[in-house]
C-alpha cells in the first residue's frame, strides 16, 4: 500500500478512535476532551499576546513601536509583506498543541487555533477591511501523507469567525520544498522558496487587501514569498495572521519545556 494511503487510513482511524475513546486533557487530566487534546479551560489558559505590540511584526512591545528587534528580516527584504499579527508565542503549551495537531494528526484542533486568533484583545486587525482570507496550501503529497492541511483548516475556521470568504484555490504550491525548519537561515529559506507558489486572483480581488492565515510564522520567508506572489498577481496589500510566532533567531532558549521532550513529544 502506498505510504500516503496508509497515512490517510491511519488519520481516519485515529479520528474514529478519538470519538470512541475520548482522551483526557493532556495538561489537567480532565476526562473526555474528544480530539482536541486539551480541555476548554486549558485552551483558554494559553497565554495570548494581548495589549501593545510592535506595529510591524506584532511582537509584544511595551512602547508600541513601529519596528522592533524581532521583526523578521523579510520585512526589509520584501516590501510586499504587510503587517504580521500572531495570537501568541511558539513555546510551551501553544507549541506543544501545534505539534500535536500536525504530528498526531488532530485536525479538530484547528478551530481552537482560529478561536485563539479572534480572542486576542484588542483585536489583531480590523477584519472588515479584507476581501478574503487566503492560505498557502501544503504540497499535495505532504497533504495526502498527513490527511489534512493545517493552514487551510485554520484559515477556513478563522474566515467563518470573522465573516470573510476564503480565497480557495487563489494560491497554489507548484513545487515541493524541503522541510524549512531544516533549511537554516533566512537567505537559504528564501532561495528554497523561489517559484514555489503561483497565484491566480479573481477580478474582485484585484487591488484589494488580503489576509494570509498560517499556523506558525518564523522567519517570515514563506509569508514574504507568498505576499510577493499575490501582489504580482494583482492583489492589494497582504497582511499576515498566525496562531503562533516563533522568534528567529530565538532571543532565548525556548526549546526546553516541562511539557515535551526535545523532539516535541509530550511527556
Ligand atoms: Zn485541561
Ligand atoms: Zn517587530
Amino acid at each position: 500500500m502506498k505510504k500516503w494511503t496508509r497515512s490517510f487510513i491511519k488519520a481516519a482511524t485515529d479520528g474514529a478512535l478519538d470519538l470512541l475513546y475520548p482522551m483526557d486533557c493532556r495538561l489537567c487530566g480532565r476526562k473526555g476532551v474528544g480530539s482536541s487534546v486539551l480541555c476548554m479551560v486549558c485552551w483558554e489558559k494559553i497565554p495570548l499576546w494581548n495589549g501593545a505590540k510592535c506595529g510591524s511584526c506584532g511582537a509584544p512591545s511595551p512602547d508600541d513601536l513601529d519596528k522592533c528587534g524581532y521583526c523578521p528580516q523579510s520585512k526589509e527584504a520584501n516590501e510586499a509583506l504587510g503587517k504580521i499579527r500572531s495570537a501568541g508565542h511558539y513555546s510551551g503549551v501553544l507549541r506543544a498543541a501545534l505539534l500535536a495537531m500536525k504530528y498526531e494528526r488532530k485536525p479538530h484542533m484547528a478551530s481552537h487555533f482560529a478561536e485563539m486568533i479572534v480572542r486576542v484583545e484588542p483585536p489583531l486587525y480590523d477584519w472588515g477591511v479584507y476581501e478574503a482570507v487566503v492560505y498557502a496550501p501544503g504540497h499535495r503529497i505532504r497533504r495526502l501523507e498527513r490527511g489534512f492541511d493545517q493552514a487551510a483548516l485554520i484559515a477556513r475556521r478563522l474566515a467563518q469567525l470573522i465573516g470573510l470568504p476564503v480565497g480557495s484555490g487563489w494560491l497554489r504550491r507548484v513545487k515541493r520544498t524541503r522541510i524549512l525548519a531544516r533549511v537554516g537561515d533566512f537567505e537559504a529559506r528564501r532561495s528554497e522558496l523561489e517559484g514555489v507558489f503561483k497565484a491566480k486572483l479573481p477580478a474582485k480581488a484585484r487591488g484589494r487587501r488580503l489576509l494570509l492565515a498560517d499556523d506558525i510564522v518564523t522567519t517570515g520567508a514563506t509569508t514574504g514569498e507568498i505576499a510577493q506572489t499575490l501582489r504580482e498577481a494583482g492583489s492589494g496589500p497582504v497582511d499576515v495572521v498566525s496562531a503562533a510566532r516563533a522568534y528567529h533567531p530565538a532571543p532565548f532558549d525556548h526549546e526546553e519545556s516541562a511539557l515535551f521532550d526535545r523532539s516535541g513529544n509530550w511527556i
